[in-house]
């Protein structure tokens, strides 16, 4: 196989992002749409990528076996066509590129939203049946009328400074969003959807569709609303009870619904809501520009792409707090965790019951949670054979029974340390290292152990009897390997002593079983290290 990285593109994408990718250096790109389930997961498992908008269907079958696949760009934001647990399982990152089709979705939302006061779509279709009314569709100012949005994330908060602008009054529900106004004190947040509900002329969702959000608004809601309250869905199909709606439009409790997306799409062709003379319905237009059809695009290609060349993680969506935007200082912080959890697994030989991870530092908060998965990963790594990655690290070890936890300490702390500390059957294991001024990684304790050791290359580490004659015995066993020492570090606590000690080549499995034979070596573990890259 070819050291290149190869994408497969299995949806329609805009060619810009295509173009981009094929561009760069070391990068194959193919693209193959219209593939069936099947199809899709017998060739997906050959690339390292795969790019998708919302047609194709990427489900457990075709995350079985998933090969080289390391990711899975969206270009858009709904992932509801994305198995996510098998592909966290599979340690497949989801990525989505939300960012792009802000403006376009909250510009669509806004448009329908006036659309609806001034009854656009029942005027239009009046005149182009060739008819003229002008009383029956007069209109409602948006100036001083309440907007309320439920969800107030990129959408949301998008559509609220659209309704500032035409001078509405702005609340905003989102049980995620914690303040009480936000947008300088113009748009407030409010407690529960009933409370917004209650008091809005119209009410706009930016929500995505899971239990909590799934029929939100139903006839009981309606039952507090306004009379003539606007309803604008271009979120997900489903936050809204159709019936309930029917019934609140035909009582005028309703005034005017605009829906964007459907339960089912298309809907079928006697879906009520398209025939109903008071609701504007649009195909799933939200993100339908040629500006963000582009801008997705681009984007999902480049994150991919910076993912999969390990130069950056942006717009996860199963692996979220893991971070590989850190400064420079931070990121050497996560190679030295995954130094150490290299060092300090082979110690744990019977099962890992619990591992708890401590950042010590002000540098480090923004880091801890990548901290937690490297180290989680060296430590899964030694014990299971299946793939294990920062996506599905927090997965697996829940599924052992291994109990995780990240404790960001001090954050006035000047000095910044990792340490781990993990139960091993009924044994306890503890490592700490740091960072130095010089950009190299040190490991200070190990155990009980107090030591300053540069984690890389070949190295061995052996807990012996602290008695006269180890020190010797263990450099001649191992010049006698005609193996030569770089260094080693030497800590005694009470009766026994641990040496950790770096050798040029990688020691043979034969010298360290004729180490662990002779008198006085209690264990001994051999760990190669990758070498540091320099530091400026
Ligand atoms: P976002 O993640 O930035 O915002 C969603 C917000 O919803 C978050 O702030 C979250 O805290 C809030 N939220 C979650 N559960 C909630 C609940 N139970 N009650 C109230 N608020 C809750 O997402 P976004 O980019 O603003 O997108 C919003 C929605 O718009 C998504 O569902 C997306 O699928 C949809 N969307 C539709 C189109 C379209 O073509 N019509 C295009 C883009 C996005």
């Amino acid at each position: 196989m070819s050291d290149n990285i190869k994408i497969l593109v299995a949806d329609k994408l805009a060619p810009a992002g295509v173009e981009y990718l094929q561009a760069q250096p070391g990068v194959e790109v193919d693209v193959k749409t219209g593939l069936s389930e099947d199809e899709l997961a017998s060739t997906v498992k050959e690339y390292h990528g795969l790019l998708i908008r919302s047609a194709v269907q990427v489900t457990a079958n075709v995350l079985q076996s998933p090969g080289e696949l390391k990711a899975i760009a969206r270009a858009g934001v709904g992932v509801d066509n994305i198995d996510l647990n098998a592909a966290t399982n599979a340690g497949v990152l989801v990525m989505n590129s939300a960012e792009a089709s802000t403006i376009t979705t909250a510009e669509h939302a806004f448009a329908m939203l006036m659309a609806l006061a001034r009854n656009i779509g029942p005027a239009y279709k009046t005149m182009s049946d060739g008819g003229w009314d002008r009383n029956k569709y007069v209109g409602r100012e948006l100036m001083g009328k309440t907007l309320g949005v439920v969800g107030f994330g990129r959408i949301g908060c998008t559509v609220v400074e659209r309704g500032l602008a035409f001078g509405m009054k702005a609340l905003a529900y989102d049980p995620f969003f914690n303040a009480d106004t936000a947008l300088d004190g113009r748009v407030r947040l409010v407690k529960s959807f009933d409370e917004l509900v209650e008091q809005v002329d119209f009410l706009s969702f930016h929500v995505p569709l899971n239990d909590h959000t799934r029929n939100m608004l139903n006839a009981e809601r309606f039952g507090k609303a306004k009379d003539g309250l606007m309803v604008i869905n271009a979120a997900r199909g489903g936050v809204i009870d159709i019936p309930a709606l029917i019934a609140a439009l035909d009582s005028g409790k309703c005034g005017g619904a605009a829906i964007d997306v459907f339960e089912q799409e298309p809907p079928p062709e006697d879906d009520p809501l398209r025939s109903h003379p008071k609701v504007l319905c649009t195909p799933h237009l939200g993100a339908s520009t040629s500006e963000a059809q582009e801008g997705v695009s681009t984007s999902a290609c480049s994150q991919i792409l910076e993912y999969l060349k390990g130069e950056g993680l942006r717009g996860a969506v199963n692996a979220s707090g893991v971070s590989f935007n850190l400064d420079a200082m931070q990121m050497r912080f996560v190679d030295l965790a995954e130094r150490m959890g290299r060092l300090v697994a082979p110690m744990c030989e019977q099962g890992i019951s619990e591992v708890t991870v401590t950042c010590q530092g002000s540098t480090l908060p923004a880091a801890a949670s990548t901290i937690e998965r490297v180290i989680l990963v060296e430590l899964l790594r030694s014990q299971i054979e299946a793939p294990v990655n920062v996506v599905n690290a927090l997965p697996f070890a829940e599924e052992r029974n291994i109990r995780s936890r990240c404790v960001v300490e001090d954050k006035s702390r000047t000095f910044a340390r990792v340490a781990i500390d993990i139960k091993s059957g009924d044994e306890t294991r503890h490592i700490a290292g740091c960072v130095y001024a010089d950009g190299r990684p040190r490991i200070l304790e190990i155990n009980n152990y107090h030591m300053d050791m540069v984690p890389e290359g070949n190295m061995v580490l052996l807990l012996n009897e602290d008695k006269p004659g180890m020190v010797g015995m263990v450099g001649r066993e191992i010049g006698d390997a005609d193996a030569n020492i770089a260094d080693m570090a030497l800590s005694r606590c009470g009766a026994t002593a641990m040496m950790v000690i770096k050798v040029d080549s990688v020691c043979e499995e034969s010298l360290i079983n004729r180490l662990r034979a002779r008198p006085g070596v209690l264990k001994v573990a051999a760990i190669t290290l990758p070498e540091l890259a320099d530091v400026d």
